[in-house]
């Protein structure tokens, strides 16, 4: 299900954020902390008119932090050019256009991409600039306010008009759709190459959502997979400075249309602010998720006093390994300490370029696969459940009994459990993380988030159902 990306484009403070937030405000957004991981919101999912895209505030993301902020815009502008399909290029209607946002729209006119050129903060139309748009040789704009909404809606319409029809589910795609994501370096394309050079059955590249997104699909013995847009993965930037947001924009995209993501780190580096961010953003989209920490190999040599192989002070430091085993079991924690929030991802050593390892990649991209569309009988869920509450009842709140009455099944990957409570908001979030890993002991969750949504429920209106009914497996099969 390809879903197009819709870039925002701009200098700081023309409106950005504020247009992102009511674009996307439509849909609800994933409840759910992600200890360890701050970061703004920058990408959502919206819909006009019934058509889903992928909004991205290229805002959100820093590509230069040190540098002017022309720079900053242009690099911005640049990346989304490059990698969304459809890009909005806001502009500022009180203060009129600046040097920055002449230079950044020469870029846009060299993009065959459509653009939509939207003048902001034009909630009233006195005294405002937006006649200068023109001066933009971008052609017609749409005056809006994404603060109080005027016109946004004229807005979301010229969007639905360059947005593909929304496609059917097929259902029966028995492939499992993997994305390779990680920062520039730590070895995406070896890694790619090693399971392409070995498997060597490419059934076909197939066209991604853009015109320069290719996937590959192969398969394995019975298994069939689909690595995503393996061109964007091969395919170095043109542009030098930005190379670490290139990569969260394609990681964004990769990771909306995958099943398993794959989050690759450098042995060497460790796991730096970069990688919690990418890391963050395949916990959040729900998919499932295994950590590889790719480039064993110098780790290796390193230990045997190998003098090309360096690890960063940040590695070296936590490291005070003699042989091997201990150098896996240090390394271990400290990967496991910087995303805690993934304490459920299966954590892989291997070696690209040497091809150590690659086997068994495959082999966890299959069981992951499985656990995040796993769906659990409502009998054993609810047997499952109230063992639990036997063995550590939920505590009082305030004095008052919390009670879980049932729980149902409600989606797959990930796996996704509605828990019918008295009190939603008086029960602990620590007693929620306890319900979940009960959960995930009796079914094999590994490498995939689990959510849990507490909806309210009186005991009145339960006793008049049957308790621990199986009615509710046939209500939830809806959801399939
Ligand atoms: P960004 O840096 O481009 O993401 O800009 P923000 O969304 O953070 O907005 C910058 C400032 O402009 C904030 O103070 C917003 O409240 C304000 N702003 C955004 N949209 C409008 C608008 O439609 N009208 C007015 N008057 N102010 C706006
Ligand atoms: P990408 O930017 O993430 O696609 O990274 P590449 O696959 O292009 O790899 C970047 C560099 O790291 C290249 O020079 C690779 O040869 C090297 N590299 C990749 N995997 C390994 C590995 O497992 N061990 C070693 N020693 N080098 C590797």
């Amino acid at each position: 299900m390809p879903c197009p990306t819709v870039a925002i484009v701009g200098r700081p403070n023309v409106g950005k954020s504020t247009l992102f937030n009511r674009l996307t405000r439509q849909r609800k957004a994933v409840v759910e902390s992600t200890p360890g991981v701050t970061r703004d919101r920058l990408y959502g999912q919206a819909e006009a008119f019934g058509k889903p895209y992928t909004l991205i505030d290229t805002g959100g993301i820093d590509p230069l932090e040190k540098e002017e902020l022309r720079a900053k815009a242009r690099a911005q502008a640049q990346v989304a050019i490059d990698e969304a399909d459809i890009l909005i290029f806001l502009v500022d209607g009180r203060e009129g256009l600046t040097p920055v946002d002449y230079e950044v729209a020469d870029l846009l006119r060299r993009t065959q991409k459509p653009i939509l050129l939207v003048v902001n903060k034009m909630e009233s139309f006195k005294d405002t600039y937006a006649h200068e748009a023109y001066s933009l040789g971008l052609g017609e704009y749409i005056p809006v306010s994404a603060l109080h909404g005027n016109n946004v809606g004229a807005l979301v319409e010229q969007l639905a008009a360059l947005l593909p029809e929304p496609e059917e589910e097929e259902e029966e795609e028995e492939a499992i759709k993997v994305a390779v994501v990680g920062r520039p370096n730590v070895g995406k394309s070896s890694l790619v190459n090693a399971i392409l050079g070995e498997e060597r059955v490419i059934v076909s590249e197939i066209p991604g959502t853009t015109r320069d997104a290719i996937d590959t699909r192969f398969s394995r013995g019975e298994q069939e997979f689909v690595f995503i847009d393996t061109a964007g993965i091969r395919r170095k930037s043109k542009v030098k400075a930005p190379l670490e947001y290139y990569s969260v924009l394609r990681a964004i995209r990769a990771i909306e249309r995958a099943d398993v993501v794959l989050v690759l780190l450098d042995a060497l580096e460790g796991v730096t602010e970069q990688d919690k961010r990418i890391a963050g953003l395949a916990h959040e989209a729900g998919r499932g998720v295994i950590l590889v920490v790719n480039k064993w190999d110098l780790m290796r040599a390193y230990l045997q006093g190998g003098e090309d192989a360096e690890p960063s002070p940040e590695v070296e430091m936590h490291l005070f390994a003699r042989n091997l085993r201990q150098l896996l079991r240090d390394y271990t924690r400290v990967v496991r300490r910087e995303l805690v929030f993934l304490e459920y991802a299966p954590l892989l050593y291997i070696s690209a370029r040497q091809r150590e390892g690659i086997d068994q990649v495959l082999e966890e991209i299959v069981l992951v696969a499985e656990h995040h569309a796993f769906r659990a009988s409502t009998s054993e869920l609810n047997r499952v459940l109230q063992e639990a509450l036997a063995d550590h009842p939920p505590p009082t709140a305030k004095g008052r009994a919390v009670k879980v009455f049932y729980a149902t099944q409600v989606k797959v990957k990930p796996p996704t459990f509605v828990l019918f409570v008295n009190h939603p908001e008086r029960m602990h979030f620590s007693y929620q993380r306890y319900l979940e890993n009960r959960l995930r002991k009796a079914f094999n969750f590994e490498g995939t988030p689990v959510r849990l949504i507490l909806r309210a429920r009186r005991e009145e209106s339960l006793r008049s159902r049957p308790r621990g009914k199986r009615g509710s497996g046939r209500g939830s099969g809806t959801f399939r």
